[in-house]
């Protein structure tokens, strides 16, 4: 009895390695697969537009389009499935970027009102085209630490998705304030993106900060949206080290709330 007792004991330590060994194995295939999926998904959707290109192309080649309008309208087509292509392209490779960890952060203050100024500078003429008013609230003196390029991409892809996802005449408002977390030095920025828009149905919001993923392929095809904007938000949000979570009401409108910490040596050192 003692020698079984033994060797049980002794077989314990194997035993816990081979689950950890199986564990890894695990780890390395769910990874093995999701780059895969990528890989396939990415093959996706880049031939959608890649055949429309080659269709619209080929047909005008053939030379039986013979009237002025129709061949524009063909052009037309190939010049917006080539952008299409090249924002997708843009995406991936930023994305790519950002979770292969080559990224650089590159901190800097930031006075907020200023930045959302030449923000909303650029986003109102796309607005405008809508009528569609942006509103925005940021105190005077708010200051924060955060790498500005980073922080313009996350705000102008919410900001974009705000506007792309509201009907003419709604509304979108950014506000910033500051956020006391109990005294403690970790001091909060919230923002919150806040939209009248066409919302987002309960059942896809886990899902909407996944790569790829759209609500509705159609409508956020012709949007020109790549399902991609709101995955490297998230990565964009992550790097300094904050938070993001979306609320959203069918028909009402959505909010995208960020939290982000006014300053990030505290994070960046010892860690
Ligand atoms: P896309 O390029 O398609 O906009 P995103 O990653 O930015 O991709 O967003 C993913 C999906 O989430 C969108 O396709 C859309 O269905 C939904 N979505 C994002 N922002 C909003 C919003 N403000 N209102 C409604 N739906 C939104």
């Amino acid at each position: 009895d003692g020698v079984t007792m033994m060797q049980e004991e002794e077989q314990e330590p194997y035993r816990r390695g081979m689950l950890f060994l199986l564990q890894d194995v695990s780890d390395i295939r769910r990874l093995e697969r999701m780059r895969s999926e990528f890989v396939a998904n990415v093959s996706h959707e880049l031939k959608t537009p890649l055949a429309a290109v080659k269709g619209f192309a080929e047909t005008l080649l053939g030379g039986g389009v013979t009237d002025e309008k129709t061949s524009r309208s063909f052009l037309q087509i190939i010049y917006d499935e080539s952008e299409r292509l090249n924002r997708l392209i843009g995406d991936i490779l930023e994305l790519s970027k950002i979770e292969s960890k080559r990224i650089q952060m590159d901190y800097s203050p930031i006075h907020l009102s200023a930045f959302f100024d030449t923000i909303s500078e650029m986003m109102r003429t796309v607005a405008e085209k809508k009528r569609i008013s942006l509103e925005l609230d940021v105190p005077e003196e708010l200051f924060m630490e955060g790498d500005e390029d980073k922080l313009r991409q996350i705000f102008m892809n919410l900001l974009s998705n705000a506007i792309s996802y509201t009907q003419e005449g709604g509304r979108v408002k950014l506000t910033a304030r500051e956020k006391h977390n109990n005294g403690s030095a970790d001091d909060l920025v919230e923002f919150v993106v806040k939209d009248s828009g066409i919302g987002i149905p309960k059942k896809d919001l886990p899902r909407i900060f996944e790569r790829f993923y759209r609500v509705d392929k159609a409508r956020s095809r012709g949007s020109g949206g790549t399902g991609l904007g709101l995955s490297i938000v998230k990565h964009l949000v992550d790097l300094h080290h904050g938070t993001i979570k979306v609320e959203s009401e069918l028909g009402i409108g959505s909010s995208f709330i960020i939290e982000l910490p006014i300053l990030q040596e505290t994070h960046d050192t010892g860690s």
